[in-house]
């Protein structure tokens, strides 16, 4: 395992050897934060988190969540990069002849594996008790809080994670006893070998945003396991060894007869491997060459008679599957939240350590302004991870209007959060100079793996539509507005800044209600109503946070993020810098920067 502690002795002999072509002592080494804890780098996840976690359950995670940090700081980032640059590929026969399809995925990607799903129980923790000594299952948040740390140096390993966790849920929700009882221990357990992971064939060359399109069939036949076989070609298949996958597939009369839509489409669980040990009736066709995601396989696959459980009602799959969307779609905000975090950890270091004509970067004011824009809407992202995670636990334990609310929450941050984080990475890679695009720097890594979370569980467009539903199928609008107004009732606030935020809830509110309230015609404004409604529920939050820990460097972010997102500006205004900006923008020292009697003094208005 290479380690940054570890130096073998023929490379210490080389450095010897070498030592008299060192540099001189005045030259400056590019800075390379590598080692340093991603937890400790970012003292407002500490701050943040008994915000959002009991306090008792905070107080037993602090330790792991210092573990996680100094583990994507250093050794995951390492393995990540190697497993980056050795992608899996795939054999279909065995040395002496068997035909056999195997998945051969890099030791490091494999490492990574264990320590997501062995040593911290990511996909596990949500499920059952038990999981890093923690007696009960743990409320999203705190999965979240350590799949943020861990995505900093890990992304692709995240889809198999939130694969996994997700079809377990799902499983559980609809799936009969007797299947649930048989598979969720080897779903749910730490014991690497015994680890049955999970993935989601729903995607076909024909099917993709429009899963009414489906065309795989699934036909009733007793002697198949489960009672049904598949047959048809899955497009997109992530994970596609995993031991069990969800499928969506039209159920085909024994005349050919079959009903049309969405209304025909039901979910159903393939089992890899038969219950007597034999493979079950799939292939994988490829492996997809990807710009992103590289450590982890996606395939494509052709069900041959596949044996398959119907999972729920026949005909409600993709309802079923929506609850499976939606956690991915979550979990694909937590990652983009972290991957803008990571950039903007590196930024920082960088900003504050590389020299140009004699001075510190971020004593200038350009970088300083370079720096704010990349810690909006990373500040955005985290504020709505915690946000959406609690809607979440509160709409699974049954509590009144948290289910329209996390529904609308959730394609908010899986439309916004996944699209900033394009850009973040992106402009973040641009702090580094020259070296953020060489592949042994975690930029490049960075910034494919970012273009991903747009695409993959529904586009830009089909996530904004789905904000459009919530408001008409769930009546999410007036409960977010409800919840917005209840944080700032919370808030201490400058008089001009809370008539600010109240404004702008109503004029975001305003828009997304004419866009939804026009049908098909309101279509074309759905992703400005969802940016809008994205801006000014993560400023409303933040500004929360901020009166809760008594932060002013967070008061002036929320409105800030008014100011750069949502508020009508003329950008032939210029104007000079801000006299608090260098501070706003310098990692805080200790996340807890003021007395709480000096945030409702903030105004940037
Ligand atoms: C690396 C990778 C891994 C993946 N893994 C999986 C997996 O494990 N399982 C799985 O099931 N799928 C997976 N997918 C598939 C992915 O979810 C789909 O590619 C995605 O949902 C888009 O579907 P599509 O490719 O058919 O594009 P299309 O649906 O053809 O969309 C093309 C364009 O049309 C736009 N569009 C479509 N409908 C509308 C509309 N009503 N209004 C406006 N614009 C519209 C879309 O926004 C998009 O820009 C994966 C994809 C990738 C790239």
């Amino acid at each position: 395992m290479p380690t940054s502690a570890v130096r073998p002795a023929a490379l210490q002999a080389t450095s010897a050897a070498h030592a008299s072509h060192a540099a001189p002592p005045d030259a400056h080494p590019v800075p390379d934060r590598h080692g340093a804890s991603l937890f400790t780098a970012d003292p407002d996840l500490r701050a943040l988190l008994p915000l959002y976690l009991p306090a008792d359950l905070f107080n037993h995670l602090l330790p792991h969540l210092e573990r996680m940090g100094a583990l994507a700081g250093g050794v995951l980032d390492e393995l990540a990069n190697v497993a980056d640059h050795a992608p899996p590929t795939l054999s279909q026969r065995t040395r002496s002849g068997l035909d056999a399809q195997r998945i051969h995925k890099h030791p490091a990607y494999v490492e990574l594996e264990r320590v997501a799903f062995a040593e911290f129980g990511l996909a596990a923790a949500s499920h059952r008790g038990g999981v890093l000594g923690w007696d009960k299952p743990m409320p999203p948040a705190a999965k979240y809080a350590l799949t943020y740390l861990f995505v900093q140096a890990e992304f692709g390993l995240c889809c198999p994670l939130s694969m996994t966790d997700s079809l377990t849920r799902t499983l559980r929700k609809f799936g009969d006893p007797a299947l649930v009882e048989r598979f969720l221990p080897n779903l749910t357990t730490q014991v690497f070998d015994d680890l049955y992971q999970g993935a989601m064939f729903m995607t076909e060359q024909g099917a993709g945003s429009d899963v009414a399109a489906t065309s795989t069939r699934a036909v009733r036949d007793d002697s198949a396991e489960g009672g049904w076989r598949l047959v048809g070609d899955k497009w997109f298949c992530s994970n596609p060894d995993a031991a069990l996958a969800m499928v969506l597939a039209r159920v085909e009369d024994a005349d050919g007869t079959a009903v049309d839509g969405i209304k025909g489409v039901s979910l159903f669980l393939l089992p890899r491997t038969l219950a007597d040990g034999s493979a079950n009736h799939y292939r994988i066709i490829r492996l997809k060459d990807k710009l992103g995601t590289r450590s982890m396989a996606s395939g494509e696959i052709r069900l041959e008679g596949a044996h398959a459980y119907l999972v729920g009602e026949p005909g409600r799959g993709f309802v079923q599957m929506a609850d499976m969307i939606n956690n991915s779609r979550l979990s694909n905000g937590v990652r983009a939240a972290g991957l803008m975090r990571r950039a903007l950890t590196e930024g920082q270091f960088i900003a504050r350590e590389r020299r140009a004509f004699g001075k510190r970067l971020t004593d200038m004011p350009l970088m300083r302004r370079q720096l704010l824009k990349l810690t909006l809407p990373t500040e955005q992202a985290r504020t709505m991870v915690f946000q959406t995670a609690e809607a979440l636990r509160r709409a699974d334990a049954g509590e009144s209007d948290a289910y329209p609310l996390m529904r609308i929450l959730t394609p908010l941050i899986k439309f916004r959060a996944c699209r900033d984080a394009r850009k973040v990475t992106g402009d973040a890679m641009e702090i580094r100079g020259g070296c953020g695009y060489i592949e042994e720097w975690s930029d490049p890594r960075l910034v494919r793996d970012a273009h991903l979370g747009s695409i993959w569980e529904g586009t830009s467009n089909i996530v904004a539509l789905d904000v459009l539903r919530a408001i008409r199928r769930e009546g999410s609008l007036p409960v977010l507005q409800a919840h917005l107004q209840g944080l700032l009732r919370d808030t201490p606030l400058h008089a001009t800044a809370r008539a600010t935020f109240e404004a702008a809830i109503d004029s975001a509110a305003a828009l997304a209600a004419r866009a939804a309230d026009a049908g098909a015609d309101g279509d074309v404004m759905a992703r400005q109503a969802a940016s809008a409604l994205y801006h000014v529920t993560s400023a409303v939050a933040m500004a929360w946070e901020a009166g809760r820990i008594g932060s002013v460097r967070r008061m002036r972010l929320a409105q800030l993020v008014l100011v750069h997102r949502v508020l009508p500006q003329d950008p032939l205004a210029g104007g000079a810098e801000p006299e608090w900006l260098a501070e706003t923008v310098a990692a805080p020292a200790d996340g807890v920067a003021h007395a709480a009697g000096q945030v409702d003094q903030v105004n940037v208005f």
